[in-house]
């Protein structure tokens, strides 16, 4: 560790050099650190694969969701005033 404040720390994902105060820090590894921009691809990765893990429960859910916005639309039931209104709230809410 040097003195004063143009210490550099590499990141253990990409591997490049930012002050400390771009770094986070390991729980329980505090001597591994990530970047700022690392842990929001390393979030995003994480997400995806979230949602495509087969024991996610959500996916059962939006599975379900799916199945029932396939249905309506083959009817075209989304012309009608009550699931179109439906179909809408619910694509607001899901990815
Ligand atoms: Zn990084």
């Amino acid at each position: 560790m040097s003195s004063g404040g143009g210490a550099l720390a590499a990141c253990w994902c990409c591997g490049s050099e930012y002050p400390e105060w771009r770094i986070v820090r390991l729980g329980a590894h505090p001597e591994a650190g990530v970047c700022l921009s690392c842990t929001v691809s390393l979030r995003s990765t994480a997400r995806r694969r979230e949602t495509s893990s087969a024991n996610w429960p959500a996916r059962a859910v939006l599975g379900a969701v799916d199945r029932a916005r396939g249905a309506v639309m083959k009817r075209q039931w989304q012309h009608l005033p009550v699931f179109g209104s439906l179909l809408r709230r619910i694509n607001r809410h899901l990815p």
